[in-house]
């Protein structure tokens, strides 16, 4: 007679699921929480445990006030750690700080979240690399407590990552997770923490920030994008074309590297593996070739149409619309028609 042997996970990865609870880091941007934090909370979330959030900076007690308490539902503590050398996310010293919490075994942290933002991306290697533990970055799915997908080979194969550390550092593809649902606010328990003195003297100092002031929305979480690529052929030629498309749809602008590279816009724009992942809910290709590092930041949009003049562009190979032929006739009469409608 066949009998199953259950087999702990505790025995297997040094995971204890008794004990087992979730650090998520939260970001915030001019008083409110990052659209990709609420993300990365949907994924902690997924893992079933109990989560804390912690948050830094000067701005942390207003958004813990504020802000947080529409996800409590989801979240059973916060950190906060308020102090101003905190405020820019200088990864130099938010990761001792972090380091501090998740190396103290009273905390009993399983899991430490990060959103895939600059800043995840610079704090997670550098925590893991005092803890000793393997991060896992990117993550697109959670199948397990210790079980993970993402992509390899820029966006074309996805692995499954099982940990066997019994801490797991994970950052979050935003556009793999929809944001946390915000409901009922409920107070939470907060704990207030101090800085934490960096072991070696940070010689990183914040000194500015120039952002890119645009009326349309952020390309980061924008339902609808309108991307331009080398085919439009100068600045001139992108600002005339894809400006006045984006804004009949009330859409982001994107750009592929050869784009930004060319200088027909800024570099926050571009779109794709060394630029931003986006899943938007539309995604419109100008003059864009389809190469693979550009797939990799948008082939997950819902809807993707292509204008290119070469119908074997690799672009029609991931899109759900194509109109083949000249840019400069199509996108004017396109914006037209949308604006006539
Ligand atoms: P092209 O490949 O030159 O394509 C232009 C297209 O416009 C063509 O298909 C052409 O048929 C069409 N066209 C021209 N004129 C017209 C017209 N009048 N009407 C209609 N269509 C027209 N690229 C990214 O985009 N994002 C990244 O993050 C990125 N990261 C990279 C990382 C690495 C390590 C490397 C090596 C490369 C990376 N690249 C990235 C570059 C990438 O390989 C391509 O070179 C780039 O995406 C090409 O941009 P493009 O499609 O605008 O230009």
């Amino acid at each position: 007679m066949f009998s199953a042997r259950r087999i702990s996970l505790k025995s297997i990865s040094g995971f204890n699921p008794k004990f087992a609870s979730t650090l998520a880091f939260v970001e915030s941007s001019n008083n409110k929480i990052t659209p990709a934090s609420l993300s990365a909370l949907n994924a902690a979330k997924k893992l079933n445990q109990p989560i804390t959030a912690i948050l830094v900076g000067k701005t942390s007690a207003k958004i813990v006030k504020d802000e947080l308490p529409k996800y409590s539902a989801n979240i059973e503590k916060v950190l906060i750690a308020p102090d101003s050398k905190y405020n820019h996310y200088l990864p130099e010293e938010v990761s001792p700080l972090l380091q501090s919490i998740l190396s103290d075994s009273s905390n009993d942290f399983t899991h430490f979240i990060v959103p895939s933002s600059f800043t995840g991306k610079s704090l997670l290697p550098r925590v893991a690399a005092k803890l000793n533990v393997q991060p896992i970055s990117d993550i697109i799915a959670v199948e397990g407590p210790s079980t993970f997908q993402r992509f390899i080979y820029a966006g074309n194969a996805i692995a499954t990552i099982k940990s066997s550390d019994s801490l797991v550092l994970a950052s979050v593809r935003a556009s793999s997770f929809e944001p946390l649902e915000a409901g009922a606010p409920k107070e939470l328990a907060v704990q207030e923490l101090a800085y934490v003195e960096p072991e070696a003297k940070v010689e990183a100092e914040w000194v500015g920030e120039n952002i890119m002031k645009s009326e349309r929305p952020d390309l980061g979480s924008a339902k609808y994008v309108v991307s331009g690529g080398r085919g439009l052929g100068s600045k001139e030629n992108f600002d005339k074309l894809i400006d006045p498309l984006a804004k009949s749809l009330n859409a982001a602008v994107g750009a592929s590297r050869a784009a930004v590279d060319g200088g027909f816009v800024d570099n926050s724009l571009q779109v794709g593996q060394t630029g931003k992942i986006i899943a938007p809910d539309l995604y419109i290709a100008v003059g864009i070739s389809g190469a693979i590092q550009h797939l990799a930041g948008m082939k997950d949009s819902k809807t993707i149409v292509a204008i290119n003049k070469a119908d074997d562009a690799l672009i029609y190979n991931v899109a759900d619309y194509g109109l083949v032929g000249d840019l400069n006739e199509i996108v004017p009469e396109l914006t037209q028609k949308i604006n006539d409608a």
